[in-house]
């Protein structure tokens, strides 16, 4: 990890990674600070290098988790187009990150790539956190500051609840490639229920993992961020989609977040709750911005 600090966009991947790992540590009860995981010379010497993640995981939440800023280090290193070598690269770095679900608790389990005709391939991981509160507060953050606001408004039709008067959900066009692989064998995997509801993809599994957790929904989503042709074609068309009907699914998101929190045995992020409920701290300050420390140090 230390040779990648000479590279300023991998950098502030480090330092992504490292705030996302122990914000997630911290959710976890008893709490797993980085003193816990990291030897002594290795502590002092990230926290020489990076800072900002030590003093900032317990007040300040990631946008997304650990595993998708590992993917954008290994497209950024790789280059977009390798998909057979990003998709190796991280297979190998799964399966070096043990056999069994509680070895690796941060890793994801399927990539996804999405692509039109033209060359550009935009990928996405299934959501690498381990138990249900951690993956539902990080469910809110990506829909809040993390994915495109056409996907957000997919996934926000039906987290916290299925809503009635809201209808943010999406239909790729037909020429869309949005194909996922098991990172653990490689095969592909043919999207589940809740994946063929947000973006209207057929052939379908009978199961459906919990909304906005698949890596379909991150890669729809770098795919809708930089093709505008499919962002044009999949804008979201219910009636039910108006400003004011995806705000108030907005705030319900919001809402379910500050619960989240309140229900970490962790005195620091019950307060960061409470302060949110009383609108001390907003939700535009509420996530952490690994491009700060990048800032700073030039
Ligand atoms: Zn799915």
């Amino acid at each position: 990890m230390m040779e990648l600090d000479t590279i300023p966009e991998t950098r502030v991947l480090v330092d992504e990674i490292l705030h996302s790992i122990f914000f997630l540590g911290n959710l976890r009860d008893p709490t797993f600070s980085p003193q816990t995981f990291l030897s002594d010379d290795i502590l002092t010497e990230l926290k020489d290098r990076y800072p900002r993640p030590f003093t900032h995981y317990s007040t300040q939440l990631p946008r997304r988790s650990p595993f998708s800023c590992v993917l954008d280090m290994f497209v950024h290193l790789c280059g977009k187009e390798e998909e057979d070598k990003i998709k190796d690269s991280l297979r190998e770095l799964f399966n070096e990150m043990g056999q069994t679900c509680e070895k690796r608790p941060l890793s994801s389990s399927t990539i996804c790539i999405s692509q039109t005709s033209d060359p550009g391939r935009y990928y996405g991981v299934s959501m690498s956190t381990s138990g249900r509160n951690p993956g539902q507060i990080m469910v809110a953050a990506s829909c809040l500051k993390s994915w495109h606001s056409y996907v957000a408004g997919a996934v926000m039709t039906f987290y916290p609840d299925i809503q009635n008067d809201f209808d943010g959900t999406i239909k790729l066009p037909e020429r869309v490639r949005c194909q996922t692989f098991s990172l653990s064998n490689g095969r592909e995997m043919p999207p589940c229920g809740a994946c063929g509801n947000l973006f209207g993809l057929g052939r379908v599994e009978d199961k459906s993992w919990a909304y906005g957790n698949c890596a379909e929904v991150e890669s729809v989503s770098n795919l809708i961020k930089n093709v505008e042709t499919v962002r044009e074609e999949a804008r979201p068309k219910s009636e039910k989609c108006t400003e004011e009907k995806r705000e108030m699914a907005e705030e319900r998101v919001k809402k379910k977040l500050i619960t989240l929190l309140k229900l970490v045995e962790n005195t620091k992020l019950a307060k960061l709750a409470k302060q949110l409920q009383c609108g001390k701290i907003k939700f535009t300050d509420l996530f952490y911005d690994p491009y700060i420390s990048e800032r700073r140090s030039d």
